[in-house]
C-alpha cells in the first residue's frame, strides 16, 4: 500500500494551475495549490486551493506543520522573491523537500532593442529620455511609484484596477486578464502610439508577445531584470517538475 503524500504548490502563475492539474493526478499525492490573494477574482482550478498569505517564516513553519505537507513546490512569479525566500527558509528548517518551478528568463534576441535595468528606480531615471508614450506592464502593485512622472503618458494594462486612492500615473488603464495574442499586443501598441515599453523579465510563454510585437514595430523595451532567488534545486518547466513529484510519491 502507498502512503499519501502532501504537496504545497505555491502558485499564482499559470505554471502554478498546470502544475497542479497534472499533479493531482499523480496516484498517492494531496496537491495544495496557495495563493497570495491578490486577484480579486482568481481562475480557480479544480484543485484544492488555499488562499491568503502565511504570515511570514514562522507563519510558514506552522502550516507546513500542521497541514503535515511532505513536499514544496515553488512556483511562483520570479519577482515573487518575499514568498520564494520565505518558503526556501521554512523548508530547509522542517527538511521538507523543496523545488523551484521557474521560466527561463527571456534572451535579447536580434532586432530587440532593450534596455535592460535592475529595477523601477533606473526605469523611472531614464524614462523621461526614452519616451513621451510608454506601455507600463508590471502589474499593478508598483504602479504608485510611477505616478510623479506627470510628464508623461502611460498605458498601464491590470487584472484588477488598483486600490482606491493609490495614486497612478497619467494615461490610461486597461482592466483585462490575458493571455494575449501577438495581433493583439500589436494593435494596442500602435493604437495608442506607444513609443517605449517597461516589461519585467517575467521569461515563459504567456506574457511574452508584447515583446515580440516590440520587436516588430522597432519599439525599445525597457526590461527589469530578476531579482536574486533562492539558490535551490531549480527546473524549468513543468514536466520536469511532475517527475520531481513522481519520483517522491511512488
Ligand atoms: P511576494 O512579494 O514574494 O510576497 C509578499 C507576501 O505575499 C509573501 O511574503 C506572502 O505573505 C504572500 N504571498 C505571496 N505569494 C503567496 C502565495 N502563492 N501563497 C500565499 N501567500 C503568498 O509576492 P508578490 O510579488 O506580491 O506576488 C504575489 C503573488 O502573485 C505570488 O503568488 C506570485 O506568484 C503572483 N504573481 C506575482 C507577479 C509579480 O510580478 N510579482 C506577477 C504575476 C503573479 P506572508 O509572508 O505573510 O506569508
Amino acid at each position: 500500500m502507498t502512503t499519501q503524500k502532501r504537496v504545497l504548490i505555491l502558485g499564482g502563475t499559470g505554471n502554478g494551475w498546470k502544475l497542479a492539474a497534472l499533479a493531482t493526478k499523480i496516484p498517492g499525492l494531496e496537491v495544495i495549490n496557495s495563493l497570495a490573494g491578490r486577484t480579486r477574482e482568481p481562475l480557480i482550478k479544480s484543485t484544492h486551493t488555499r488562499i491568503g498569505s502565511f504570515g511570514g517564516v514562522p507563519g510558514l513553519t506552522e502550516y507546513l506543520l500542521a497541514q503535515k505537507i511532505d513536499l514544496l513546490i515553488d512556483a511562483t512569479h520570479p519577482f515573487a522573491v518575499q514568498i520564494s525566500w520565505n518558503a526556501a527558509i521554512a523548508t530547509s528548517e522542517l527538511n521538507i523537500p523543496h523545488l523551484m518551478l521557474i521560466s527561463p528568463a527571456w534572451k535579447k534576441t536580434e532586432g530587440d532593442r532593450w534596455v535592460e535595468v535592475e529595477n523601477n528606480q533606473t526605469v523611472i531615471e531614464i524614462l523621461p529620455k526614452l519616451a513621451q508614450r510608454v506601455f507600463l506592464s508590471i502589474g499593478r502593485q508598483e504602479l504608485a511609484s510611477y505616478a510623479h512622472l506627470q510628464n508623461l503618458w502611460f498605458l498601464m494594462r491590470t487584472i484588477d484596477p488598483p486600490p482606491l486612492n493609490t495614486p497612478v500615473p497619467p494615461g490610461k488603464l486597461l482592466t483585462r486578464r490575458g493571455p494575449f495574442s501577438l495581433l493583439e499586443e500589436r494593435s494596442l501598441l500602435e493604437k495608442y502610439n506607444i513609443e517605449a515599453i517597461v516589461s519585467k523579465n517575467s521569461g515563459g510563454d504567456a506574457t511574452y508577445p508584447k515583446i515580440i510585437a516590440a520587436r516588430e514595430l522597432g519599439i525599445p523595451v525597457v526590461m527589469i531584470q530578476r531579482p536574486p532567488l533562492p539558490d535551490r534545486k531549480q527546473v524549468t518547466d513543468v514536466e520536469s517538475a511532475v517527475s520531481w513529484l513522481r519520483s517522491y510519491s511512488n
